[in-house]
């Protein structure tokens, strides 16, 4: 068995590692989104308005248990759900999270 720790591609500008970019760098921005529009990871909302060709469609309320936050440190898939239940860190390996992004969970999360 090794079909963990084989994090999904991440899309973005100068994406590093963890899913940092070059719009949100700071040590704890290590979370990424897949978007609803496309199914695809992107490092933030600007990464993906200025790769994806189309408009960010936020995830609707009744899609909760959908798997679409990655967490960079550890590689964990999230279910929103999940990440929105205590977004400031990560519930697998405990980094904490820029508590900045609560302020963007309305773009990605209805
Ligand atoms: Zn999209
Ligand atoms: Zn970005
Ligand atoms: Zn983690």
């Amino acid at each position: 068995m090794n079909d963990a720790l084989v994090p999904p591609h991440v899309r973005g500008i100068e994406v590093d590692a963890q899913t940092r970019c070059a719009h949100y760098n700071s040590p704890r921005d290590v979370v990424a989104i897949k978007m609803k529009c496309c199914g695809e990871y992107f490092a933030c909302k600007e990464c993906h308005d200025a790769l994806a060709g189309h408009a960010l469609e936020p995830w609707p309320r009744g899609e909760r248990e959908s798997i679409a936050v990655l967490c960079g440190a550890c590689g964990s898939e999230l279910t929103i759900a999940r990440y929105l239940e205590n977004a400031d860190r990560c519930p697998v390996c405990g980094t904490s999270f820029n508590p900045n992004c609560r302020e963007h969970h309305a773009y990605y999360f209805r």
